[in-house]
């Protein structure tokens, strides 16, 4: 690769000033994509020993540092040869108007608010070497002063004080908006294009420049004639033509308004979600902090509020990004006219910013604060409303779309003092909302905390139980309800975590299935019920089948047909010995992928069943497009059998369709005699349940095989 030719000039020396190395490696980082020559300093006192060895053109520099600060830095290095020149970025606290009217009475050049955000930094820092350029070319090549100026957006003036007299350069003309026909060239005109609210601002900056003999930097706004508001960085430097008599003053003008809008896109960019137009979580953070500052002075309390969307997932994945994104911004929208209509968002809108106290922190989700609340029922019939408005179902591209949220609540100061605390806290009781089935809202409580603290838990443990061998399978026998002959076994899974009782699977398959573990866990399962096919088989057993359970994510998996064909193929197994129980949700999830999926492992051989069948989710229609083999009749129909005639004609009707498909049917959760009657007489044709046998080891299960003859 050609090497850039380099002419020898020396790059603008850069010195980054703060006590905290953290910041100052992020400095060096955001700022090594420019060309600069940069060194850091880690208080006032080495910096200015730093800059009497050599001058640099540009100090960034923190106002609080121990042993010097930056007040009495920045003063030092403009004493200092060639400090007057140079430029002195403050770096102060948010909105702190003191410290940064202090910075430049000791001289800053410009300042920049913590935290800092590189881009709009780097992007001031080029401004400033443009700048500082044009300065340059100033000096050393008069000729070059007026395109320089105009290329730095930069006009010159001088005022005469005594005779009342000023001389402006084209460029002062052109930034004012005026013509050296169309106005007197005066200070009272230059004061009068000086935006109203800072044109006292800008006399007194001037005064007491004239009066000390100093020179003054100020950014304001000036009005063209024509309405039009331009930034622009006035500087001046008070001329004394003896000691203490200032006849004189140079003022520079620069046009900053594409830096400020750049950084104005910039911020908006940084801190607003672009689909909604709303604030993200770290503009939220920063906004919420105040308002809990001011709830913590008034002691009133706040409520924070985080709502996610209930399945946004499926509705995205059905209908596309597209849809998706309509709903969120018809759900933001939604939130936002609840806030403003409900008695509290009034509240909320007179005493703060509403447009702030709402975000959208990424995703589905969405954040709210609300302050000015006395009790906690005021917020639950905020958030009850909220519910409502937003189960109002949303049609999108001619498609009425059905959703609900679910919303998790803490309570300033009751639940948490600290934001952060607070929004986990919320995030907590949103997880508990989820966990009650969604489309509701919860309050945080401290049991909540212990159910959370028991979940982060499990979730931890889940990671390493396979590898761990934490767990087991059970084999639960299914029979024929005509013969009473065993025809094949459920393989379901026990976990035991080390040191803890035994966990059931309805509480650590949901976890490991939003984790996403449950991919290892299943395969795990798979290749367990294989292996204990093959010892069976070994063993001289007439093997059944035994169906193992299949999740949603582990049925999406791109490898599962792989995984199965494996495992069968190492084993020697038939693969008619291995069947694939999936639940109604999952078949109904993606009706496309799901017929491709089911052929795929159709064609490998095993049997696929319909678990939790009568659910409310599939609808026979559909299910006879796929090659299934039997159907599981969901136990809650089973249990009321003999008391509910409605779950008599349910299953009467499951079974005479299912008959009509060629499927199998079978009863789960088969606990008594006459429940066994009846579902004989029905006409189905298996049934598992602890009627017959719970799930049980291996050891126990293989009692009820029977050995192959001879
Ligand atoms: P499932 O697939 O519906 O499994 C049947 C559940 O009903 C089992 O609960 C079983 O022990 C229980 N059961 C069987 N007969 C009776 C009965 O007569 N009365 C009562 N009250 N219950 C009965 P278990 O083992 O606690 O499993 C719960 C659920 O966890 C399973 O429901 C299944 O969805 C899931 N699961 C279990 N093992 C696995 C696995 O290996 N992978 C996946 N993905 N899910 C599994
Ligand atoms: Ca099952
Ligand atoms: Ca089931």
């Amino acid at each position: 690769m050609m090497k850039k030719q380099t002419t020898v000039t020396t790059l603008p020396r850069v010195l980054i000033v703060d006590d905290d190395a953290m910041v100052r490696l992020l400095a060096i980082s955001a700022l090594g994509q420019l060309d600069l020559d940069l060194h850091e300093a880690g208080d006032g006192a080495e910096a200015v020993e730093l800059f009497r060895q050599q001058t640099y053109d540009i100090v960034l520099l923190d106002l609080e540092m121990p042993l010097m600060d930056g007040f009495t830095a920045a003063r030092k290095i403009r004493a200092l040869p060639g400090g007057e020149s140079a430029t002195l970025i403050m770096v102060t606290g948010l909105n702190d108007a003191d410290s940064i009217e202090k910075a430049y009475e000791v001289g800053a050049t410009d300042f920049v608010t913590k935290p800092i955000n590189w881009a709009i930094l780097r992007q001031r820092l080029r401004f400033v070497l443009r700048a500082r350029e044009a300065f340059r070319s100033l000096q050393e090549n008069e000729a070059k002063l007026l395109e320089s100026q105009r290329i730095a957006n930069l006009g010159h003036w001088e005022w005469d004080i005594v005779n009342n007299q000023a001389e402006w350069s084209e460029q002062v003309y052109e930034i004012l908006g005026l013509t050296p026909q169309s106005c007197e060239a005066s200070f009272a005109t230059f004061l009068e294009a000086v935006h109203p609210d800072e044109q006292r601002l800008f006399s007194n900056a001037v005064s007491a420049a004239v009066g000390k003999g100093e020179s003054y930097v100020l950014e304001h706004r000036i009005v063209r004639p024509d309405g039009e508001e331009r930034y622009v960085v006035s500087q001046g430097q008070a001329l004394p033509a003896e000691p203490g008599k200032v006849e004189r003053v140079r003022h520079v003008v620069q046009d900053i308004t594409e830096r400020k809008r750049t950084e104005e896109h910039i911020f908006q960019l940084a801190n607003f979600d672009s689909l909604t137009g709303l604030p993200n979580r770290e503009l939220f953070k920063a906004y919420a902090g105040r308002l809990l500052a001011a709830a913590k002075r008034d002691g009133t309390r706040a409520a924070v509020l985080l709502l996610d969307l209930d399945r946004f997932k499926r509705i995205n994945d059905s209908l596309g990004y597209k849809a998706g994104d309509q709903l969120i911004k018809e759900v933001a929208g939604r939130i936002a006219s609840c806030m403003r209509e409900c008695d509290l968002a009034a509240k909320v809108h007179a005493m703060d910013d509403l447009s702030y106290s709402l975000a959208r922190p990424g995703g589905d989700e969405f954040m709210l604060l609300i302050r000015g609340v006395d009790r906690a029922d005021g917020v639950a019939r905020f958030a009850q409303r909220l519910s409502e408005v937003l189960a109002q179902p949303l049609s999108v591209m001619q498609q009425e779309i059905f959703f609900s949220a679910s919303i998790g609540i803490s309570m300033f100061p009751d639940d948490a003092q600290e934001q952060d605390l607070l929004i986990k806290n919320a995030d907590i009781a949103l997880g508990y909302a989820k966990d009650s089935g969604g489309g509701c809202f919860r309050f945080f409580s401290e049991e909540m905390n212990d159910w959370a603290n028991k979940r982060v838990d499990l979730e931890a443990r889940l990671n390493h139980a396979v590898k761990n061998n934490e767990f087991q399978l059970h084999y639960q026998p299914q029979i024929s309800l005509d013969s009473g002959r065993l025809t094949g076994f459920e393989a379901l899974l026990r976990w035991w975590p080390e040191g803890r009782d035994m966990v059931p699977p309805n509480e650590f398959i949901p976890i490991a299935e939003e984790t996403g573990v449950i991919t290892e866990i299943g395969a795990w399962v798979i290749h367990q019920a294989c292996k204990q096919l093959r010892a069976w088989k070994d063993q001289g057993y007439d093997p059944v089948p035994v169906a193992v359970n299949v999740s949603a994510r582990q049925f999406v998996d791109k490898d599962l047909v792989k995984l199965i064909k494996e495992e069968l193929s190492a084993f020697g197994l038939d693969p008619g010995l291995l069947e694939l129980e999936l639940t109604e949700r999952v078949i109904m999830r993606s009706l496309e992928e799901t017929g491709v999926k089911l052929r795929a492992l159709k064609e490998v051989g095993v049997k696929l069943s319909v678990d939790d069948f009568g659910t409310g989710y599939s609808s026979m229609n559909y299910l006879k497009r796929f090659p299934l083999d039997a159907l599981k009749i969901d136990r809650s129909f089973v249990m009321d059998l003999v008391t509910d005639s409605n779950d008599e004609s349910i299953i009467r009707a499951i079974v005479a369709m299912s008959k009509g498909l060629g499927l199998h049917t079978v009863a789960e959760g088969v606990e008594t005699d006459q429940q066994k009657e009846l579902l004989s007489s029905i006409g189905c044709d298996l049934m598992q349940g602890y009627l017959y046998s719970r799930p049980v080891p291996a050891e126990e299960a293989e009692s009820y095989l029977h050995r192959v003859s001879g």
